[in-house]
């Protein structure tokens, strides 16, 4: 079991993520609204539209990442942190430093990404 010091420690590692993360989700969305309505010719346009896609891309990549961390937050809350969603066993402190938002242990982990590699979910 994660000790109860640990467990501050990530959710103090978490919550510093959130802050980053949605800094960052504001700033991405403030960028667009001041870009938004000043392309002069057609080719400035096309590029504007390839910035916005790139940073559509990137603030739904954010958002999954928010969600993550919120639902590693709630396992704290719920003591279930730091447990395989998949085996029950417990996950390498080494990796949950790396990933603290993981719900799956190294050895679940890979064999999940080799089903997926093989096409299946
Ligand atoms: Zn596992």
């Amino acid at each position: 079991m994660v000790n109860e010091k640990r467990l501050e420690f990530f959710k103090s590692l978490l919550n510093e993520q959130m802050k980053e993360l949605v800094g960052e989700a504001v700033k991405t969305v403030n960028d667009m609204t001041v870009t938004e309505g000043e392309f002069p010719d057609p080719t400035d346009r096309a590029s504007w539209e390839s910035d916005r896609n790139f940073l559509l891309r990137i603030r739904e990549r954010e958002r999954k990442l928010i969600t993550k961390i919120g639902e590693a937050l709630t396992r704290i809350e719920e003591g279930a942190f730091g447990i395989c969603e998949r085996c029950g066993e417990e996950i390498s402190e080494k990796r949950l430093e790396a990933r603290p938002v993981t719900t799956l242990c190294i050895k679940c982990k890979e064999e999940q990404e080799n089903l997926e590699k093989r096409g299946i979910p």
